[in-house]
Order: C-alpha cells, then sequence, then structure tokens
C-alpha cells in the first residue's frame, strides 16, 4: 500500500467543518462528494448540526461508528490542529486540510503549519494543503470530488496537480471543455507535506494517469522533483507550467555560472533534467494536453498537411518546419491518388491544399491518403471555414479518418470567423486536438515527437571517474586556513588537473624571489617553450584582462621580460585604484604585496573557447553550466544549466542545447570539436560538485574545445566560508 492511497482512494471521507450554509466551503466539498457518487461512506462532522444534506453529523471525528481513511478539514485555522489531534486519536489515515491561514500568510502562520505538521509526522499521518481547493479521484470505482470546485471534469487519462489552488478551479473548468479527461486532481496547497513530488512518484504506477500536469509556482526539493521525474517521463509525459523565478536567487557572484542561475535558466534546466515539458501558458499548457491526452505518440517526424487554402497551409508547413518537424513530399502513389480524384486546381503536394471549394468528403478522402503513406507519421488537418460549408461536417469527416487510423496523430487547426468556430466543441468530444491556430498545433506535435524521442532513447547513467579527491581537500583546507575563500590560480588549475581535466601547459613564478619577478618570468618562459601567456596572480583581482592582467603571445624572452614589468605597474596602479570592477573594496595602501607572483602558460591556438562552471544554490543544490566562451556568454547568455548530479545524457544533452553549437560540431567546414572531452568535463566537475560541497563556485572560463580533447585555460574557484 502506498501512503497516498488513504487520502486518493479512500474506503470513507470525514467532512470535519461540513456546513448547513449553502455556498460555503464546507457545505460545497459535501455537496461535490455526494453529486459525484463517493463509493464508500461521508460522514459530516460538525458539533452544532444534527444533519447536514439529509446525513447524520457528528460532534467530533471520535464519534464516527466506522473506520475514517480520510478526513478533509474544513475548519478555522485555530481549530485545525484540536481536529488533527482527534483525527489521530480516531485512526484516520489522510488529511486534506483546506483551511487558510497557514504558512502563507508569514508570522504566526509559520509556527501553526510547522506545529501540525510535528504532530501529524510523529503520527505517520500523511496531509495534503493546507490552504488548497482539495482532490479528485476521477477512476469510476472511487469517484471522489473532494473539492469546493464548481467543476465536473470527465473522467480520462491526465493527473493534474496544482500549487495555486484558483488556477486548479479554472483549469479543471476548462478541462470538460476541451475534452481533457481528467485521473485525479490534487491542489497542493502550501506542500506542508505532500509535494508534486510524491504525486510523479504516486501516477508512475497508476494506470489510470497517463500523462500528468503541473502547475508549480516554486519547487519545494528540486532534486527529488529531478529525480521522480526522471523515472516517470520514462513513459508518461509530464507538462509543467512553472510561474515566478526559482525563488532561490542568485548570489551576487562574481562568476558568470553565478551570475546566471538564478535566472529561468534554472528553472528550465530543471524542467529539462526531470525529462519534462514545460508549458509556458496555460494555455500552452492546454495545447499540449488535448494532443498528448488524446493522441497517440508520431513514429516519426513527418507531417502531412491537408487544407483548404494556401495561407493557413504554409502557415501551418512553416511552424513544423521550425519546431522540428519535416513536412516531406508525398509519395509519387499518393500524389497520384489524390490527384485522381481531387479538382484539377487542388495542390496534391504536402501541404495538400483542397481549395476554397473543399467539401466534408474531400477532406476525408484526403486525410485517409496522406495516413495511408507509410511515409507519414502524423497528419494536420486545417480548415478555414468558406461560404457554403459546414465546419461541423468537416469535423465528423475528421473524426472518421481518425477512428480508422489510430495510431497515427491527427490535430485539427478549425480557424474562425466569427468568434469561435463552430466544430471545436465536437472534435473535443471525439478526443482530436483541435486548436484555432497552425502554431498551436505544429508546437504540440513537435512536443509529442520530442517526448517519443526521449522515451526511445537510453536511460542516463552515473559515471564515476577516479580522481585525486585528497589533493583537491589538501589544496581547500589550505586555502581556507591562510584566511582566503578564493582559490589561487594556480591552486585552482591544480584543482582541475587532480580531476582529470587538462590545463594548456603553465608554470607559477612567485614574487618573492633572488633575483627580479620579470627576469626569472622570462626564464621560466624559455623553459616552458614559446610564444607564451603571462598572467598575473593576485588574491586582490577577479577578471585580470580588466586590469591588464593578462598578455598573450608573448614570443620572445624580452617581450615577456617587458610584459611582466608592465603588468606589476598596471595591476598594482589599478588596484591601488579599486578599478577592477569585479572588486569593489580594495585593499588601500597596500602596493607591492598585492602580487603574489605570474602565471606563465604555452600560448594555445586553435581552440573554441567554452565555459564550464558549477554554482552551489541554497535548497536548489549545485547547479553545473555549459556553455560558448567570450561574448556568447557575456552577451547572449548562450548557456545551459543543470543540476548535479548529472548523468552522462544530461552533459550530452547539454553541449547540443546551446544555440551556438554548430561553431561545436563543425560549421562551414571547420573541424568539429571534441564533444565527448566537452561532456568529460562537465560530468568531472558534476562530480567536483558533488564530492566537495565547500565548493561554492567555479569558471572554467576558458575551457578550449580543440579537434581532440580539451584545454582549461583559465580556473576560478570560490569556496564556502
Ligand atoms: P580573465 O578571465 O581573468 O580575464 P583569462 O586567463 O581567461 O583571464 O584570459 C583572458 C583571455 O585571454 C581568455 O579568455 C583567452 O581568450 C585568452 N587566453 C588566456 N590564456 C590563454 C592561453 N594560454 N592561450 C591562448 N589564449 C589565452
Ligand atoms: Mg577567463
Amino acid at each position: 500500500m502506498h501512503f497516498l492511497d488513504p487520502i486518493l482512494r479512500p474506503k470513507s471521507i470525514a467532512v470535519v467543518g461540513a456546513s448547513r450554509q449553502p455556498n460555503t466551503i464546507g457545505w460545497q466539498i459535501l455537496d461535490n462528494l455526494l453529486r459525484q457518487g463517493f463509493h464508500g461512506p461521508v460522514y459530516p462532522v460538525n458539533p452544532k448540526a444534527a444533519a447536514i444534506h439529509s446525513i447524520p453529523a457528528y460532534p467530533s471525528v471520535k464519534e464516527i461508528p466506522g473506520p475514517v481513511d480520510l478526513a478533509v478539514i474544513v475548519v478555522p485555522k485555530e481549530h485545525v490542529s484540536a481536529v488533527a489531534d482527534d483525527c489521530i486519536e480516531a485512526g484516520v489515515q489522510g488529511i486534506v486540510v483546506i483551511s487558510a491561514g497557514f504558512r502563507e500568510v508569514g508570522g504566526e502562520g509559520i509556527a501553526r503549519e510547522q506545529e501540525l505538521v510535528d504532530k501529524l509526522r510523529k503520527a505517520g499521518v500523511r496531509m495534503v494543503g493546507p490552504n488548497c481547493l482539495g482532490i479528485i479521484n476521477n477512476d469510476p470505482a472511487i469517484a471522489m470530488n473532494a473539492t469546493f470546485a464548481p467543476a465536473y471534469p470527465p473522467f480520462g487519462p491526465v493527473g493534474f496537480v496544482s500549487q495555486s489552488g484558483a488556477m486548479g478551479a479554472s483549469i479543471l473548468d476548462y478541462a470538460e471543455s476541451l475534452g481533457i479527461g481528467i485521473s485525479m486532481f490534487v491542489s497542493s496547497g502550501n506542500k506542508a507535506d505532500v509535494s508534486g513530488n510524491d504525486l510523479l512518484d504516486y501516477w508512475e504506477h497508476d494506470d489510470n494517469t497517463q500523462m500528468v500536469l503541473m502547475y508549480l509556482e516554486s519547487f519545494g526539493n528540486p532534486a527529488k522533483f529531478v529525480e521522480a521525474g526522471r523515472r516517470i517521463t520514462r513513459r508518461k509525459p509530464v507538462c509543467v507550467v512553472k510561474s515566478g523565478r526559482t525563488g532561490a536567487g542568485a548570489r551576487a557572484a562574481a562568476s558568470h555560472t553565478g551570475a546566471l542561475a538564478g535566472t529561468e535558466l534554472a528553472t528550465d534546466a530543471l524542467i529539462a533534467q526531470a525529462g519534462a515539458i514545460r508549458a509556458h501558458s496555460v494555455n500552452h499548457l492546454f495545447d499540449l494536453a488535448m494532443a498528448f491526452g488524446n493522441q497517440p505518440l508520431p513514429a516519426g517526424n513527418n507531417v502531412a498537411i491537408v487544407t483548404n487554402a494556401g495561407g493557413p497551409g504554409i502557415i501551418a508547413a512553416d511552424a513544423c518546419e521550425s519546431a522540428g518537424l519535416s513536412v516531406v513530399p508525398l509519395s509519387p502513389e499518393t500524389e497520384a491518388k489524390l490527384r485522381a480524384r481531387l479538382p484539377e486546381e487542388a495542390s496534391v503536394k504536402n501541404p495538400v491544399d483542397l481549395i476554397a471549394s473543399a467539401t466534408p468528403e474531400n477532406y476525408e478522402f484526403a486525410l485517409n491518403c496522406v495516413f495511408e503513406d507509410p511515409k507519414i507519421d502524423a497528419a494536420i488537418a486545417a480548415f478555414v471555414p468558406p461560404l457554403g460549408i459546414q465546419t461541423k461536417d468537416v469535423a465528423a469527416a475528421i473524426v472518421r479518418v481518425n477512428e480508422r487510423h489510430p495510431a497515427k496523430p491527427l490535430l485539427a487547426v478549425l480557424m474562425g470567423r466569427q468568434g469561435l468556430p463552430a466544430g471545436l466543441a465536437e472534435l473535443h468530444e471525439s478526443r482530436i486536438p483541435a486548436y484555432i491556430f497552425p502554431e498551436s498545433a505544429a508546437r504540440a506535435l513537435a512536443a509529442m515527437w520530442r517526448f517519443r524521442q526521449h522515451i526511445d532513447r537510453p536511460e542516463g547513467r552515473h559515471v564515476s571517474f577516479d580522481v585525486d579527491d585528497a589533493a583537491v581537500t589538501r589544496i581547500i583546507d589550505a586555502t581556507l586556513a591562510s584566511g582566503q575563500t578564493k582559490l589561487s590560480e594556480p591552486d585552482a588549475l591544480r584543482a582541475l588537473e587532480a580531476y582529470g581535466i587538462p590545463t594548456v601547459p603553465w608554470v607559477f613564478v612567485p614574487s618573492a624571489g633572488a633575483s627580479s619577478l620579470a627576469a626569472r618570468a622570462a626564464a621560466a618562459a624559455g623553459d616552458l617553450g614559446l610564444p607564451v601567456v603571462v598572467k598575473v596572480v593576485s588574491p586582490e583581482v577577479v577578471h585580470k584582462t580588466e586590469v591588464g592582467g593578462v598578455a598573450l603571445n608573448l614570443k620572445s624572452k624580452a617581450e615577456v621580460e617587458r610584459a611582466v614589468r608592465d603588468m606589476v605597474k598596471r595591476v598594482e596602479a589599478a588596484v591601488a585604484d579599486g578599478a577592477d570592477p569585479a572588486h569593489r573594496e580594495p585593499a588601500k595602501g597596500r602596493t607591492a604585496s598585492v602580487i603574489d607572483g605570474v602565471l606563465i602558460q604555452e600560448m594555445a591556438k586553435g581552440g573554441t573557447e567554452t565555459i564550464v562552471g558549477l554554482t552551489r544554490l541554497p535548497r536548489v543544490g549545485a547547479l553545473i553550466m555549459f556553455g560558448l566562451g567570450g561574448i556568447y556568454v557575456e552577451v547572449m547568455r548562450d548557456v545551459v544549466l543543470r543540476l548535479a548530479p548529472l548523468v552522462d545524457t544530461d552533459a550530452e544533452e547539454m553541449i547540443r542545447e546551446v544555440k551556438m553549437f554548430p561553431l561545436l560540431a563543425g560549421a562551414r567546414g571547420d573541424v568539429p570539436r571534441d564533444l565527448a572531452a566537452l561532456a568529460d568535463t562537465v560530468l568531472r566537475i558534476s562530480q567536483l560538485a558533488e564530492r566537495h560541497p565547500r565548493i561554492v563556485e567555479l569558471d572554467i572560463n576558458p575551457l578550449l574545445a580543440l579537434p581532440s580533447g580539451v584545454r582549461a585555460v583559465d580556473g576560478r574557484i570560490a569556496l564556502a566560508r
């Protein structure tokens, strides 16, 4: 038995706070339970009434003669705790707290919620809410509507969890009119105990539920969301509307990863990593639900479009192509079949244009023809009502085609002329996803195709690398012991090397020494091999280039010597001025000692600059970033984030998802970069994040992607104090 069974499949229900007063919440819940015909006994509890809705009422849960699985609590907030005590005493298994006035109001509401949670945890009683709309299980064998929403969505394949009660109520309302059948609905409210993640787990094994819709305002436990999402989306699609930001807030960060982590990118990351589909509006969520909830997934991405006007055909074709679908030519046989029966003016090439005189019979014939073409995986039927043709008849024709070809998805677009087109309702009732705009249909079909690819891909695997963790621990300990929270550049490079991430060959030349720094640097450069790069090493400098602390492509020892001398002067002046914008509090008065030394690095040639980073957010975890370096990260924010720990497919996806991926894959005849080595580096950073929680920020910027292998050029690592 699952811990949610007593809540979602109860055998008996008590409504505590049931009311005789119509149009109160305590009245509506009881009314809904009875109206829906809940299969077991319902016990109203109200000390002031002998009977409610003609059913005997009880003064307390403890007085109910039979066992109670679920108590729905609708009493004022001050009484919830006492009612919970009664429930525990009476052996109630689960509760739904509708009452508001808890965490959401702040102040003492927070304490009130905590007290309730603690009490229930101790007793092993699980809770949905508080501050919620209630729950529904539409399974005919249960028939439970324990909400106070005046909506009765039909039974169907969609599990729906909403963090907002009001959004939940209106979505349930629309669901019915769009033909979206609901298996279960849970208004999760404050999620003080049962969360959306628990429901993902539960619905994974519920045969009635074939897809999940989530309306979220926050991620309570992002890591668990990713984990639970990953499992259920192996078989069932999960579509998420997430409003608001991640809530974690980016720390004021010196790293690019940190600056980007608090943005929408992080939400995108969590949803993508869970294998879920992000809907950008409630409207979009419905578009997806109609398609996923009613039609099979396409076997491929070849789409046929059948229309009665050129414009919608072209718009639909463009929308399909840009969403990753393919409007392929039909086979010659299909074209010939169409040619033989359609009017001369019709275009029999995909998109098939039946022209304005198209009859319902023309639609039925043409759609059957394209579905009989083995190349075609899915079809979109678009219809603009001309004079004299009944949209409803075309809708009926579309329904007949769908019945004949149930294995291939069929989506309809009915464009209106005066308000909503007629026929839409008929299609929805017949479980044909029907849209008003071609783009919506294309977008929904493309999401189905992506999900098909997602479930066909092998599951990601955790990879673990044999690395020198002890060396990293030593570096971290030594850095913290010296009072610093930022690793020196040589130490950062050493830490990367300990993790098997190759660096461009380098040596560190310290300031302190017998001869001049410049002379020793020149000698070291000679040993390393010219040309070289010289970089300042100083705890005062974060972005070296911005203070003139990087000199590239030095070809002789003399050049190195001069570069070091100039650099020391420049950097000292800049630090004294506080000119490094990343470092707002320069150590005034410190001059000569601000520079620890210089790093001499081999001048690397011919790599593509990428960036790999990590940032640790409170309550979220470590986000790993991959992107293209230079202007792509700074200006275009062309980066992809994922939550650690990553699996191998996460790393591959991250690399493929950056917009400038063609630059890595070998655009315009260029040699492709070593994508496997990039993925390997990303996974090693994920392992570093997992095993060394004291690291809170890390940027490798740039990590050079070469045709063979990668090289870290610049490493920045910050620690928690
Ligand atoms: P910072 O980011 O602190 O300004 P970097 O070490 O990243 O300093 O250097 C700045 C830029 O100089 C790099 O993004 C890269 O384009 C270039 N660069 C740095 N080191 C090398 C090197 N060894 N070989 C080639 N180019 C380099
Ligand atoms: Mg850099």
